[in-house]
């Protein structure tokens, strides 16, 4: 197809950007080949509209919408809105099951067990219901009669882009597009506290299933044994059930329940010494559906052959400068804390907004020399030192403009993780090594990406560790590295 012909398919109250109708060309032919793809473009390039309008123009669908959360999907319907696509927002049993606030986390249990006696559900098969007409999961939860989860289905069977975040069961489609691609290729991070094992050892003596509750009670005083708990996942499944039918209420089994079967899924935990948290990581995944859509505004060149793609369309960015400090490391016993503290100091006469991301390890010795740091909330006009954790809240889906913006210490993750997780890498038929450098390289591109998402924006850059030198190629096209090794060279940038 000519990309002119594309034309057509285009908004008519919108002029496409230069080289948005020539991305959508080579995006349909690919899709038509059955080929996966990965579609870079800096933000603001219009990724979504271009995608869509590849789709609409060889009819491919039904499509898939993977979004890292529902509330991007918003942005999506709207684009897909302007093309006349038929679209529905989808949500997971937590967003939109009537018992919810009675079940909490046990609703996808629950509901399992006991689907059969909800009146919700019931309703659904006991009389035709009209809600054709409704575009979003949130559109449904002004019924009072009806489920709104199972509801859904009825509509998805009827409209041509489902769009939905990446945990959900995934429907039949012709193509998946996973949107914010680089975050399938690192584990995402859920905190347990290890309150939480207490309360599922209770639960369990309050059904009786003594022998389980001293096993779970165990993990509850030494974490470190967790793993050997999947031997009991069964047991511990059957034990849930039975407390989910008798007792009022049931939490730490629900949660307890989960981290098993990640852990039994590739993923792996952490316990930071002194903590009182551990932090579950479950394993990197890719949709199994081809041919799939790999967008973002972030994946490394190198991760091209990691997802085995078979093209990709690239439109330019104009490379950044970064900094990289050649006397700093945060590397595990050798950690420059007084260097880092000074180049806090500096930074701090230097600049109006300095805004600094580090492990929580790190942040925890510098945290004092911070205006504020990791707060609840983000406080409006900030100025001083913002100090977040490189993992946090704060380290994805928000602007955060500044005249600085540096990342101490190189975010690897702890070396047991990584450990583990070159399991399941290797499992996706993927090098186990991309273990060790892909979670950093992403992490490290999204918090620097926090204070340069507008084109006009132009922060010093600052990589506070020596060791992202050895990573260079893998920042490539986004960052171009130059090391420096006093203040007295770091005084010529700022
Ligand atoms: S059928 Fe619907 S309303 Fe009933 S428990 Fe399941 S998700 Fe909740």
């Amino acid at each position: 197809m000519d990309a002119s012909l594309l034309k057509e398919h285009w908004p008519s109250n919108l002029s496409p950007r230069k080289g948005q109708l020539e991305a959508a060309k080579v995006i349909a032919k690919t899709l038509e080949n059955e080929e996966d793809l990965v579609f870079t473009a800096p933000t603001g390039f219009g990724k979504t509209l271009t995608v869509l309008v590849a789709i609409k123009s060889i009819e491919f669908f039904p499509a898939i919408w993977l979004v890292r959360s529902l509330k991007l999907a918003k942005r999506i319907a709207s684009d897909a809105s302007l093309l006349n696509i038929k679209f529905f927002s989808a949500a997971g049993r937590k967003k939109t099951c009537k018992l919810v606030s009675k079940l909490g986390d046990a609703v996808y249990l629950w509901c399992k067990l006991n689907k059969v006696k909800c009146d919700f559900y019931l309703n659904l098969l006991r009389k035709p219901v009209k809600i054709r007409s409704a575009t979003s999961w949130e559109d449904l939860m002004t019924r009072q009669d009806i489920c709104p989860y199972y509801a859904q289905d009825i509509i998805i069977s009827n409209v041509e882009l489902i769009i939905q975040n990446y945990h959900r069961k995934i429907y039949p489609a012709k193509v998946i597009v996973a949107d914010e691609a680089h975050n399938l290729l690192i584990p995402k991070e859920y905190r347990v506290s290890r309150n939480i094992f207490i309360t599922a050892a209770a639960e369990l003596s309050a059904i009786g299933e003594t022998e389980l509750a001293n096993e779970v009670e165990r993990i509850a005083q030494l974490p470190e044994l967790l793993p050997s708990l999947r031997n009991y996942l069964e047991d511990l499944e059957v034990a849930t059930y039975d407390a989910l039918e008798h007792l009022i209420q049931v939490k730490g089994l629900v949660v307890l329940i989960n981290i098993l079967k990640i852990l039994s899924s590739g993923g792996t935990f952490h316990r930071e010494l002194g903590c009182d948290y551990i932090t579950i990581y479950a394993p990197p995944w890719k949709p199994k559906i081809k041919p799939r859509i790999f967008v973002s505004a972030t994946i490394p060149e190198e991760m091209e052959k990691i997802l085995n793609i078979e093209t990709s369309v690239r439109i330019p960015i104009k490379k950044r400068l970064a900094l990289v400090t050649t006397w700093l490391t945060t590397k595990f016993e050798e950690e420059t804390i007084t260097g880092y503290k000074n180049l806090i100091i500096y930074l701090r006469k230097k600049f109006k907004k300095v805004l600094l991301f580090t492990t929580e390890r790190i942040a925890s010795q510098i945290s004092p020399l911070a205006t504020h740091y990791e707060p609840e909330k983000l406080p409006d006009n900030w100025h001083g030192v913002l100090l977040l954790h490189t993992r946090g809240r704060y380290s994805e889906g928000i602007d955060l403009p500044s005249d600085v913006v540096a990342v101490l210490g190189c975010p690897f993750l702890p070396p047991e993780v990584t450990r583990n997780l070159k399991r399941s890498y290797e499992k996706m038929g993927l090098s186990g090594n991309i273990a060790i450098w892909v979670p950093m390289v992403i992490t490290t591109l999204q918090v620097i990406g926090r204070s340069t998402r507008s084109p006009d924006a132009k922060p010093l850059i600052i990589l506070a560790d020596e060791r992202f030198l050895r990573y260079e190629k893998y920042f490539s096209p986004y960052l171009e590295l130059r090391p420096f090794n006093s203040f007295h060279q770091l005084s010529r940038f700022t």
